[in-house]
Protein backbone atom coordinates (compact mmCIF):
# COMPACT_ATOMS: atom_id res chain seq x y z
CA UNK A 1 0.00 0.00 0.00
CA UNK A 2 1.45 3.44 -0.94
CA UNK A 3 2.44 5.76 2.17
CA UNK A 4 1.27 8.99 2.64
CA UNK A 5 3.08 11.81 4.11
CA UNK A 6 0.62 12.95 6.39
CA UNK A 7 1.04 16.38 8.97
CA UNK A 8 -0.97 16.93 11.81
CA UNK A 9 -4.98 18.02 11.02
CA UNK A 10 -5.30 21.91 11.04
CA UNK A 11 -8.53 23.90 10.60
CA UNK A 12 -9.76 27.16 9.27
CA UNK A 13 -11.65 29.49 11.64
CA UNK A 14 -14.57 31.86 10.62
CA UNK A 15 -15.51 34.39 12.80
CA UNK A 16 -19.81 35.04 11.76
CA UNK A 17 -20.65 38.92 13.12
CA UNK A 18 -23.90 38.00 14.69
CA UNK A 19 -24.93 41.04 16.63
CA UNK A 20 -24.10 44.19 17.84
CA UNK A 21 -24.10 45.99 21.46
CA UNK A 22 -23.21 48.71 23.02
CA UNK A 23 -21.98 48.14 27.17
CA UNK A 24 -20.08 50.30 29.39
CA UNK A 25 -16.09 50.07 29.06
CA UNK A 26 -15.85 48.19 32.89
CA UNK A 27 -18.53 44.98 31.69
CA UNK A 28 -15.42 44.49 29.14
CA UNK A 29 -12.14 45.58 31.70
CA UNK A 30 -12.26 45.26 35.60
CA UNK A 31 -12.70 48.52 36.59
CA UNK A 32 -11.20 50.51 33.53
CA UNK A 33 -13.08 52.74 31.43
CA UNK A 34 -15.61 53.58 33.80
CA UNK A 35 -18.87 54.98 32.14
CA UNK A 36 -17.34 54.95 28.59
CA UNK A 37 -19.50 53.40 25.60
CA UNK A 38 -18.42 50.85 23.74
CA UNK A 39 -19.76 49.11 20.64
CA UNK A 40 -18.92 45.16 20.77
CA UNK A 41 -19.64 42.51 18.41
CA UNK A 42 -21.90 39.08 19.50
CA UNK A 43 -19.21 36.39 17.96
CA UNK A 44 -19.83 32.97 16.46
CA UNK A 45 -17.40 30.69 15.16
CA UNK A 46 -16.96 28.02 12.87
CA UNK A 47 -14.17 25.53 12.74
CA UNK A 48 -13.59 23.95 9.45
CA UNK A 49 -11.08 20.93 8.91
CA UNK A 50 -12.06 16.74 8.59
CA UNK A 51 -15.67 17.91 10.12
CA UNK A 52 -17.32 20.89 11.04
CA UNK A 53 -17.50 22.54 15.14
CA UNK A 54 -19.53 25.77 15.80
CA UNK A 55 -18.15 27.51 18.99
CA UNK A 56 -20.81 29.63 21.41
CA UNK A 57 -24.03 30.30 19.76
CA UNK A 58 -24.71 33.67 20.49
CA UNK A 59 -28.09 35.43 21.37
CA UNK A 60 -31.41 33.88 21.27
CA UNK A 61 -34.01 36.52 19.83
CA UNK A 62 -37.06 34.51 21.19
CA UNK A 63 -38.11 35.76 24.62
CA UNK A 64 -35.75 38.89 23.71
CA UNK A 65 -33.23 37.95 26.38
CA UNK A 66 -31.37 40.98 25.60
CA UNK A 67 -34.24 43.06 26.93
CA UNK A 68 -34.19 40.81 30.17
CA UNK A 69 -30.55 41.70 30.74
CA UNK A 70 -31.18 45.12 30.11
CA UNK A 71 -28.52 45.67 27.26
CA UNK A 72 -28.97 47.65 23.99
CA UNK A 73 -28.45 44.61 21.22
CA UNK A 74 -29.04 44.85 17.76
CA UNK A 75 -29.05 42.86 15.08
CA UNK A 76 -29.51 43.11 11.29
CA UNK A 77 -31.30 40.16 8.80
CA UNK A 78 -27.91 39.16 7.95
CA UNK A 79 -26.60 38.48 11.36
CA UNK A 80 -29.45 36.55 12.69
CA UNK A 81 -27.33 33.53 12.87
CA UNK A 82 -29.09 31.04 10.64
CA UNK A 83 -28.63 33.93 8.29
CA UNK A 84 -24.94 33.97 9.06
CA UNK A 85 -24.45 30.38 8.99
CA UNK A 86 -26.02 30.47 5.31
CA UNK A 87 -23.05 33.10 4.27
CA UNK A 88 -20.27 31.27 5.73
CA UNK A 89 -21.28 28.23 3.57
CA UNK A 90 -22.55 25.96 6.66
CA UNK A 91 -25.04 23.78 6.72
CA UNK A 92 -26.22 23.57 10.20
CA UNK A 93 -26.71 19.36 9.43
CA UNK A 94 -22.83 19.34 8.79
CA UNK A 95 -22.16 20.92 12.23
CA UNK A 96 -20.90 17.75 14.32
CA UNK A 97 -20.19 19.67 17.60
CA UNK A 98 -20.96 22.63 19.35
CA UNK A 99 -18.57 23.83 21.78
CA UNK A 100 -20.16 26.21 24.67
CA UNK A 101 -17.47 28.39 26.27
CA UNK A 102 -19.89 29.37 28.78
CA UNK A 103 -23.65 28.92 29.47
CA UNK A 104 -24.46 33.19 29.45
CA UNK A 105 -26.75 34.50 27.50
CA UNK A 106 -24.58 36.07 24.85
CA UNK A 107 -23.13 32.56 24.32
CA UNK A 108 -25.20 29.87 24.15
CA UNK A 109 -28.17 31.33 22.90
CA UNK A 110 -29.55 28.91 19.93
CA UNK A 111 -28.33 25.66 21.05
CA UNK A 112 -31.71 24.88 19.32
CA UNK A 113 -30.32 25.12 15.81
CA UNK A 114 -28.60 22.28 15.70
CA UNK A 115 -30.41 19.13 16.88
CA UNK A 116 -28.07 16.46 15.47
CA UNK A 117 -24.63 18.20 16.69
CA UNK A 118 -23.20 17.05 20.16
CA UNK A 119 -22.81 20.15 22.48
CA UNK A 120 -19.96 20.56 24.54
CA UNK A 121 -19.74 22.29 27.47
CA UNK A 122 -17.89 21.53 30.99
CA UNK A 123 -19.91 19.88 33.70
CA UNK A 124 -18.76 22.89 36.19
CA UNK A 125 -20.09 25.31 34.23
CA UNK A 126 -23.58 23.54 33.29
CA UNK A 127 -24.20 23.00 37.73
CA UNK A 128 -23.35 26.66 38.01
CA UNK A 129 -26.20 27.55 35.47
CA UNK A 130 -28.56 26.04 36.84
CA UNK A 131 -28.21 27.55 40.17
CA UNK A 132 -25.96 30.22 40.35
CA UNK A 133 -25.19 33.05 42.67
CA UNK A 134 -27.94 35.72 42.99
CA UNK A 135 -26.08 38.56 41.26
CA UNK A 136 -25.69 36.04 38.02
CA UNK A 137 -29.00 34.63 37.96
CA UNK A 138 -29.99 36.64 34.82
CA UNK A 139 -26.86 36.06 32.75
CA UNK A 140 -27.45 32.50 32.73
CA UNK A 141 -31.80 32.90 31.91
CA UNK A 142 -31.55 30.56 35.38
CA UNK A 143 -34.76 29.09 35.85
CA UNK A 144 -34.75 31.19 39.39
CA UNK A 145 -33.99 34.13 37.54
CA UNK A 146 -37.34 35.10 36.36
CA UNK A 147 -36.73 33.95 32.90
CA UNK A 148 -40.28 33.01 31.40
CA UNK A 149 -39.00 29.60 29.80
CA UNK A 150 -36.44 26.71 29.72
CA UNK A 151 -32.66 28.15 29.54
CA UNK A 152 -31.94 28.06 25.65
CA UNK A 153 -28.99 25.53 26.73
CA UNK A 154 -31.25 22.93 27.97
CA UNK A 155 -31.37 20.67 24.86
CA UNK A 156 -31.22 16.75 24.51
CA UNK A 157 -28.53 16.95 22.77
CA UNK A 158 -25.95 18.89 25.24
CA UNK A 159 -23.24 17.02 27.09
CA UNK A 160 -20.61 17.38 29.58
CA UNK A 161 -16.75 17.39 30.18
CA UNK A 162 -13.95 17.39 32.66
CA UNK A 163 -11.14 19.35 32.07
CA UNK A 164 -8.87 19.25 29.29
CA UNK A 165 -10.50 17.51 26.65
CA UNK A 166 -9.77 16.78 22.49
CA UNK A 167 -12.94 16.92 20.61
CA UNK A 168 -11.66 15.69 17.69
CA UNK A 169 -7.91 15.77 16.46
CA UNK A 170 -6.43 19.90 16.67
CA UNK A 171 -9.38 20.81 18.82
CA UNK A 172 -9.05 20.62 22.51
CA UNK A 173 -11.28 22.28 24.86
CA UNK A 174 -9.25 23.74 28.32
CA UNK A 175 -10.79 24.55 31.31
CA UNK A 176 -10.43 28.73 31.89
CA UNK A 177 -12.33 29.41 35.17
CA UNK A 178 -12.92 33.16 36.37
CA UNK A 179 -15.16 34.73 34.60
CA UNK A 180 -17.61 31.73 35.10
CA UNK A 181 -17.00 28.72 37.35
CA UNK A 182 -16.68 26.57 34.58
CA UNK A 183 -15.59 28.63 31.62
CA UNK A 184 -13.53 26.93 28.69
CA UNK A 185 -11.63 28.23 26.04
CA UNK A 186 -10.54 25.88 22.87
CA UNK A 187 -7.72 25.38 20.94
CA UNK A 188 -7.38 25.25 17.59
CA UNK A 189 -4.56 23.71 15.14
CA UNK A 190 -4.75 25.80 12.24
CA UNK A 191 -1.78 25.90 9.62
CA UNK A 192 -0.80 29.24 11.09
CA UNK A 193 -0.12 27.43 14.64
CA UNK A 194 -2.31 27.42 17.26
CA UNK A 195 -5.06 29.69 18.33
CA UNK A 196 -6.69 30.14 21.34
CA UNK A 197 -11.01 31.26 20.95
CA UNK A 198 -10.95 32.60 24.77
CA UNK A 199 -14.90 32.83 25.17
CA UNK A 200 -15.34 35.68 28.17
CA UNK A 201 -11.53 34.45 29.66
CA UNK A 202 -10.62 37.73 27.20
CA UNK A 203 -13.55 40.20 25.83
CA UNK A 204 -11.26 42.39 24.01
CA UNK A 205 -7.55 42.39 23.11
CA UNK A 206 -7.32 45.03 25.97
CA UNK A 207 -7.64 42.07 28.92
CA UNK A 208 -3.61 40.78 27.49
CA UNK A 209 -2.38 44.36 26.82
CA UNK A 210 -3.64 46.12 30.26
CA UNK A 211 -3.17 42.49 32.12
CA UNK A 212 -6.48 43.44 33.01
CA UNK A 213 -9.16 41.09 33.64
CA UNK A 214 -12.35 40.97 32.40
CA UNK A 215 -15.26 43.40 34.03
CA UNK A 216 -17.85 40.43 34.73
CA UNK A 217 -16.38 37.30 36.84
CA UNK A 218 -17.17 34.94 39.34
CA UNK A 219 -13.29 34.99 40.67
CA UNK A 220 -10.56 37.76 39.60
CA UNK A 221 -8.08 35.69 40.73
CA UNK A 222 -8.90 32.77 39.12
CA UNK A 223 -9.70 34.70 35.69
CA UNK A 224 -5.89 36.13 36.04
CA UNK A 225 -4.93 32.41 36.37
CA UNK A 226 -6.67 31.35 33.00
CA UNK A 227 -5.29 34.57 30.74
CA UNK A 228 -1.55 33.29 32.38
CA UNK A 229 -2.68 29.44 31.36
CA UNK A 230 -3.84 30.62 27.45
CA UNK A 231 -1.22 32.82 26.88
CA UNK A 232 0.88 29.56 27.89
CA UNK A 233 -0.83 27.89 25.09
CA UNK A 234 -0.11 30.33 22.73
CA UNK A 235 0.23 33.73 21.67
CA UNK A 236 -2.37 33.62 19.24
CA UNK A 237 -5.84 35.07 20.91
CA UNK A 238 -9.57 35.48 20.11
CA UNK A 239 -11.14 37.65 22.61
CA UNK A 240 -15.03 37.02 22.51
CA UNK A 241 -16.26 40.97 21.93
CA UNK A 242 -13.62 42.42 20.15
CA UNK A 243 -14.24 43.42 16.44
CA UNK A 244 -10.28 42.88 16.08
CA UNK A 245 -10.65 39.37 15.62
CA UNK A 246 -11.92 40.32 12.06
CA UNK A 247 -8.73 41.61 11.21
CA UNK A 248 -6.90 37.91 12.47
CA UNK A 249 -5.32 36.09 10.06
CA UNK A 250 -6.40 32.62 9.28
CA UNK A 251 -9.60 34.23 10.67
CA UNK A 252 -11.69 34.64 7.63
CA UNK A 253 -14.59 37.49 8.58
CA UNK A 254 -18.06 36.39 7.71
CA UNK A 255 -19.93 39.87 8.38
CA UNK A 256 -22.89 42.11 6.15
ZN1 LIG B 1 -20.06 35.72 29.45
Amino acid sequence: MEEHMTGPVTWSIKALDTGTSVVEGSVLTYLRHCGEKITIPRVMWVLEGPTTIVVDTSVNPEGKPNEFMNESFERSREQIPENALKAASVDVKDVEYVVLTHLHWDHAGNCGLFPDARIVVQEEELRYAIAPGRFFRKGFLSPESGWPIAPPYIVPNLTTVRGEHEITPGVTVVPAPGHTPGSQAVVVQTASGPYVIMGDSMMTYDNIESDCPPGYHVDVDACMESMDLLKSRSSLLLPSHDYAVFRERPVTLIAP
